[in-house]
């Protein structure tokens, strides 16, 4: 953490009611079970507090008690009911971990049981009745973040951890857990603290009328800083998209394959393909790991005119699809690109018109040219000429029934869903909304310093009013790392994990 006196005393002026929760000392002792509910081969039991030893002593019979055993060693030994001694409830092993040096910072008692929903129950009954309180949502790693372990950022990210379902998720909240993004903020900070130093040091020499700080290099300071907030803050539109999954709608007319392009990126056969026109006519959401992203594809009702009321339902959603999708995937056939029937052409144009006017401009558009397999040759500079003129970012002639460049899509997918993110593991990425929100405050309080040292500002601020800017941004930042935060931000964030983490 990177608190310094001077600037809590400086935010606790401005927010009386924001708090600085390191070194928070707890009074009981919590427990919950830490494996996932349900029966498995083994559950864990996790004990945090003050009385963490002693209580879990009174239900352990092992050769030592636990009061004496090397901390972070495995223990073997036996759990019964003080009440009932002679009934053992199982054999066990324990780890003790001793404060500070624990996950929470506090005395810690983790025991491996077997993973009946009995014994997990008797445990945890057992524990309260010897004076452990059941924990909270999320609260062993709240107290980790009250005694100073992590910050709020990496609590945060434990929670994305536990929730990744890929590797680009995988590795980005573990690069926040690991405090990547954190130091990446306290450099920030502490550049911050010192443009702040500089400004409030023309306080002390205000009598004199002196500038005392060189402005143009605070300037430089300050738009340097400003770069980075920004940087971090535009990674978190694909953070975001990698952590719930890449939206992709697969769009176009009806049996032009959508449906057989979607089954082969899941790999099953799960949608309906159909020879009759209009088959696929709900919106089915999927999701299938390319390259370590996680897709969610959205298959949509093809789109053309037509007076079935619940197929026109289908294609509302399409164009709905399209406003929420990441990436397009627009499926026509080589056949109707390379033909020159005039009505489908027309309709392709009218089609490209329409995906166009409600794509967002940051939406990919890929347009998928299905069925080269029906074509007399593989060589496709024509079908790629006519694709170029619907204006997609990329065009790729493919077929389901060879296969032809089905790996060329999978890879131009993930592709455009990484797009201007680097894929070094050293890279901070944005996925948290919150987070998203502090840097986007951040970012205006500093144009407003960036405003007031620009040359040529209406009316020459002094220091100090500056430099209250620059404490804004810094609370900013400080919200995120939770250097500066409310209980109830505590609550929000913590309420969302799960009990015994
Ligand atoms: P959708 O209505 O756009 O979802 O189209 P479907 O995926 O249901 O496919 C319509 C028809 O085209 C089916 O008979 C598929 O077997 C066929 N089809 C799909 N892909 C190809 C392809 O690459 N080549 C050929 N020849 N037929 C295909």
């Amino acid at each position: 953490m990177t608190s310094t006196t001077d600037e809590t005393t400086a935010t606790n002026r401005q927010m009386e009611t924001f708090i600085t929760p390191n070194n928070t000392i707890h009074a009981d002792t919590i427990c919950a079970i830490s494996t996932a509910p349900g029966t498995g081969g083994i559950a864990v039991v996790r004990i945090s507090g003050p009385q963490a030893t002693e209580i879990a002593d009174s239900i352990w019979h092992g050769s030592t008690p636990l009061a004496t055993v090397r901390a972070n060693t495995a223990t073997f030994g036996r759990v019964a009911d003080p009440d009932r001694p002679g009934e053992t409830l199982d054999e066990a092993v324990a780890t003790v971990f001793r404060a500070p040096r624990s996950f929470t910072g506090e005395d810690t008692v983790e025991i491996s049981v077997h993973g009946s929903p009995f014994i997990q129950r008797e445990m945890i009954n057992l524990l309260i009745r010897r004076g452990c309180r059941l924990a909270e949502p999320g609260e062993f790693t709240r107290r980790a973040f009250a005694s100073g372990k992590i910050d709020l950022a990496q609590a945060e990210a434990i929670a994305d951890v536990i929730a990744s379902d890929s590797r680009g998720a995988h590795r980005i909240a573990l690069s926040q857990m690991r405090g990547q993004f954190s130091e990446k903020l306290a450099e920030m900070r502490s550049q911050l603290l010192d443009l702040a130093s500089l400004l409030e040091l023309e306080l002390d020499f205000s009598e004199e009328d002196v500038e005392f700080a060189d402005r143009s290099r605070l300037l430089e300071i300050a738009r340097s800083l400003k770069s980075h907030v920004d940087t971090l803050a535009a990674t978190f539109s694909t953070g975001d998209a990698i952590k719930r999954g890449v939206p992709v709608a697969i769009i176009g007319s009806p049996n032009v394959g959508k449906s057989s392009i979607l089954n082969k990126l899941l790999g099953d056969n799960r949608a309906l393909v159909s020879d009759i026109p209009g088959t696929t006519r709900d919106t089915v959401e999927d999701t299938a790991d390319i390259e370590g992203i996680t897709f969610r594809f959205i298959d949509t009702a093809g789109i053309r005119a037509t007076d079935d009321p619940v197929e026109n339902l289908g294609i509302e959603r399409s164009f709905a699809n399209i406003a929420k999708a990441r990436i397009l995937v627009w499926v026509v056939t080589a056949t109707d690109l390379a033909g020159n029937d005039t009505t489908t052409l027309s309709h392709l144009h009218e089609l490209r018109d329409e995906i166009s006017r409600l794509k967002s401009p940051d939406t990919a558009l890929i347009l998928a040219v299905n069925k080269t397999d029906l074509l007399p040759t593989r060589d496709h500079p024509a079908t790629l000429r006519a694709a170029e003129r619907l204006g997609a970012d990329t065009a790729i002639p493919l077929s389901t029934v060879t296969g032809e460049n089905l790996p060329l899509l999978r890879h131009t997918l993930h592709a455009a869903a990484t797009q201007g993110i680097s894929s070094s593991a050293n890279d901070i990425i944005v996925t948290n909304a919150r987070h998203y929100e502090a840097l986007r405050n951040a970012s205006s309080s500093i144009d407003r310093v960036i405003a007031s040292l620009t040359p040529g500002h209406p009316y020459p601020l002094p220091g100090d009013l500056i430099a209250q800017d620059v404490r804004e941004t810094l609370h900013h930042l400080g919200t995120i790392t939770g250097t500066i935060t409310t209980p109830e931000i505590l609550s929000t964030i913590f309420s969302r994990f799960c009990i015994g983490k």
